[in-house]
């Protein structure tokens, strides 16, 4: 069998190649460390952790990346198999010591006998006799890569910065104070004129939140970060307000076209605007908030905004260096571009953030690519697995216009509010409320998450078992 080729050994690269060698295909994994560094890795190790070395909660019940934790280790995973063989103490979390980590994961590779390392960097497209490939190269893609990808996507589709402002729960918002209304109930394509959701101030809320905004702790841009030039077109909210104090309210802040229908008559003196961002309509941005604030400053800041007092956020902003596609427009279903189906790509690089969500994708990605080599098609997950929400997001109609028409697609961990919503059983005589419904509902949907996954994997355990 002729292998597939992966570019980049890191979490999901690896994960990859693990899910495609376990079928019985080989594979050769190129890898450009130490031939060639990148800004944050430090070691020549496969799988190498580049910061935090946590994979976050490991409580597969109420927790989304913990039921990712859980589906993984379902699916024969090598990174949560070397992960749990590394574990140090965390609490509820699952950290690892990452040298022994990513020396667990690269000898499990190495000693593999259809895995072939190349430790060089592929700085343009993979020859044309690669049949398959999985592009697996990260937030720090090298750039001659990066430009080789671009030239296929065109140029705005492949971004160097995630300008990511908050995303909050729809059920966490104050709808008696805020209100749904487009700017002047504009129509826009798919949408009924009402489809922002609007937080109104005063003059001395406005002056009371611009004042924390400029006090807030902010996080410091790396070296590397601060000089790459993309920083201008997506100025965080706190450097806006710096900059004057009528800049926000001129700017993602104006409260122009929008009519309070509590408070008709008074003009509001600025305008918070929220937009929806999953089809389920679980999950609103807010427009134009990207920011660089510290988490605890920034729920603390942004809680003063009428309507978001009791804000509960699926994400927090941030602006990082990451390269990644607009997938929902590029990528088919099963991770292949659609302009070049041969290659497929996985991990940060397609939208997703985080050790264990990138490695996730490349679980995908490696059991696509392996059915697909094999002559069976593949089957993606199910949108209510974690698997499948993760996928959803990236492959899927997670992409919503805004009033300009411009379309946002900005990378994401896993969470609740990617799953389909659903119904937990009454009991007769019980009344739930506030926290505790909100428990019953999560483990709800990880119960299904964890029997639906299993029930997918059986499925293509059969398939493999039939050969
Ligand atoms: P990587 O793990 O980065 O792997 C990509 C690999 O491709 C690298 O080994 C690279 O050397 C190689 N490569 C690149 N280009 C080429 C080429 N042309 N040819 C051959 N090889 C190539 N996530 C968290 O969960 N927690 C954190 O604390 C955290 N901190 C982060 C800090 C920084 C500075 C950055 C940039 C990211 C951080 N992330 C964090 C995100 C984290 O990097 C990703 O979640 C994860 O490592 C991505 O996995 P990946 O496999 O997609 O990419």
């Amino acid at each position: 069998t002729d292998p597939i080729h992966i570019i980049g050994g890191g979490l999901a690269g690896s994960e990859a190649a693990w899910q495609i060698v376990n079928r019985g295909i080989p594979v050769v994994l190129h890898e450009m460390r130490p031939v060639r560094e990148t800004d944050a890795h430090k070691t020549d190790g496969l799988a190498e952790l580049v910061c935090s070395n946590s994979f976050r909660s490991d409580d597969a019940e109420t927790n989304a990346v913990g039921l990712l934790h859980a589906e993984m280790r379902m699916a024969n995973s090598l990174i949560m198999r070397m992960g749990d063989a590394n574990q140090v103490p965390a609490g509820g979390a699952l950290a690892v010591d990452r040298e022994g980590f990513s020396q667990a994961v690269t000898k499990a590779l190495e000693d593999h006998p259809l895995v072939t390392i190349d430790r060089n960097e592929i700085a343009g497209l993979p020859p044309a006799e690669w049949d398959s490939v999985i592009v697996a190269t990260g937030p720090l893609t090298s750039p001659d890569l990066s430009e080789a990808i671009r030239g296929l996507t065109g140029a705005d589709e492949l971004a160097f910065f995630d300008a990511i402002a908050p995303i909050v729960y729809f059920d966490s918002i104050n709808m008696d104070i805020a209100w749904f209304q487009s700017r002047y109930d504009k129509v826009g394509p798919g949408g009924n004129g009402a489809d922002y959701i609007n937080c109104p101030m005063d003059e001395a809320q406005y002056n009371a939140f611009l004042d924390a905004l400029i006090a807030g702790d902010k996080a410091d841009f790396k070296d590397w970060e601060a000089s790459t030039p993309y920083f201008d077109g997506c100025l965080p909210i706190e450097i806006m307000a710096e900059r004057g104090r009528e800049t926000l309210r001129f700017g993602p802040m104006k409260p122009v076209g929008l009519t309070n229908p509590r408070n008709p008559t008074v003009k509001a003196h600025a305008i918070v605007q929220l937009r929806q961002d999953n089809a389920l309509g679980t999950l609103y941005n807010m427009v134009g908030f990207q920011t660089k604030l510290k988490y605890g400053a920034q729920t603390d800041v942004l809680r003063m905004i009428p309507g978001l007092e009791n804000a509960q956020f699926a994400r927090l902003g941030g602006l990082h260096r990451n390269t990644f596609l607009n997938s929902p427009k590029l990528l088919d279903p099963l991770l292949r571009l659609k302009a070049q189906p041969r290659l497929r790509f996985a991990g940060q690089i397609t939208g997703c953030e985080g050790y264990v969500e990138s490695a996730s994708i490349g679980l995908l990605a490696g059991r696509f690519a392996a059915a697909e080599r094999l002559g069976e098609t593949p089957v993606t997950p199910p949108v209510t697995t974690a698997f499948g929400a993760l996928l959803g997001h990236i492959t899927g109609g997670h992409l919503v216009d805004d009033a300009a028409g411009s379309r946002s697609f900005q990378p994401m961990n896993v969470n609740f509010g990617l799953f389909p919503p659903i119904e937990i059983p009454k009991e007769p005589g019980v009344k739930l409320r506030g926290t505790d419904k909100t428990v019953a509902k999560k483990k709800a949907l990880t119960a299904r998450a964890r029997a639906d996954a299993s029930a997918w994997l059986g499925g293509q355990t059969s398939v493999a078992a039939a050969e």
